[in-house]
């Protein structure tokens, strides 16, 4: 069994998965790059490489269960249990965000990425992530992902979202029941609020920069043993669900 604190990143071959990466290369973990397309995962990991991460390629598409389920082989060959999971990769729709104009089929293909996907490798993983010291889950959630926020008078979070938004108020709300499940169980589940960053997910109009983006996840990834569990953060602190 591997000796160094090992991570597994979700769509880590680009945006800010890729800096959750590399910071936790930086702070001396292996890094899990997951990737639903080789050539780009395979590509990302030459990267991190040349920067001194110790990092492999996890081909990795979490809608499909055929290769998470390879993904877990694959982690469990190479460190035999797994540290840290950041659930990362998701996706938005470009379309018309107001509910009355959402294809039915529009809300299953997010639902699929952004819920379902990270249910999906989280029960996978899980096996490997109760075989380490201290277990982290990650899942990378969104302001406009909180009901008190979408609420709350006078907060801008960019407009109607019909469609993103409510898959990840439904990330948060498994979350929350994820943590009362391993409640006592050593595994840390919480949310990461990344900011509004530049990546292809927005055509690059976020103001953040995908290193700042990744900060929240990094810390969440390295919380002691006495840290929080079932909660959603950004860099400013808690962030009411
Ligand atoms: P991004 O640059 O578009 O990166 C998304 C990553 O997810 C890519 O690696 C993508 O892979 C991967 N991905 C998509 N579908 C996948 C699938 N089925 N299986 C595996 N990987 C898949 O976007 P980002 O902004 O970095 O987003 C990362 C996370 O942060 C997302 O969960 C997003 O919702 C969240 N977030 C972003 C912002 C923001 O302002 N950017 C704000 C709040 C939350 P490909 O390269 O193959 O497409």
């Amino acid at each position: 069994m591997s000796e160094k604190t090992i991570a597994l990143v979700t769509g880590a071959n680009k945006g800010i998965g890729y800096e959750i990466a590399a910071g936790l290369g930086a702070a001396g973990w292996t890094v899990g790059v997951g990737a639903r397309d080789e050539r780009r995962g395979a590509e990302a990991v030459a990267r991190l490489r040349a920067g001194g991460v110790d990092a492999f390629a996890v081909p990795l598409d979490v809608t499909d269960d055929g290769s998470v389920r390879a993904a877990a082989r694959l982690v469990e060959e190479r460190a035999g249990r797994l540290d840290a999971l950041v659930n990362n990769a998701g996706i938005a729709d470009p379309g018309p965000q107001e509910p009355s104009a959402l294809e039915p089929a529009t809300v299953r293909r997010l639902l699929e990425t952004n819920v379902i996907g990270v249910i999906r490798v989280t029960n996978a993983m899980l096996p490997l992530l109760r075989r380490s010291a201290h277990p982290r889950i990650v899942n990378q959630s969104s302001h406009v992902g909180s009901l008190a926020l979408q609420t709350a008078p006078g907060v801008d979070l960019g407009g109607i979202s019909g469609a993103y938004a409510p898959t990840k108020t439904y990330l948060n709300a498994v979350t929350v029941q994820y943590a009362k499940e391993l409640a006592g169980t050593g595994i840390l589940i919480n949310n990461a609020c990344p900011g509004y960053i530049a990546t292809d997910l927005n055509g690059f109009t976020g103001t953040g920069t995908p290193a700042q983006g990744a900060a929240t996840a990094i810390r969440l990834a390295t919380l002691p043993d006495d840290g929080p569990t079932g909660q959603l953060f950004d860099d400013g602190g808690v962030v009411p669900w």
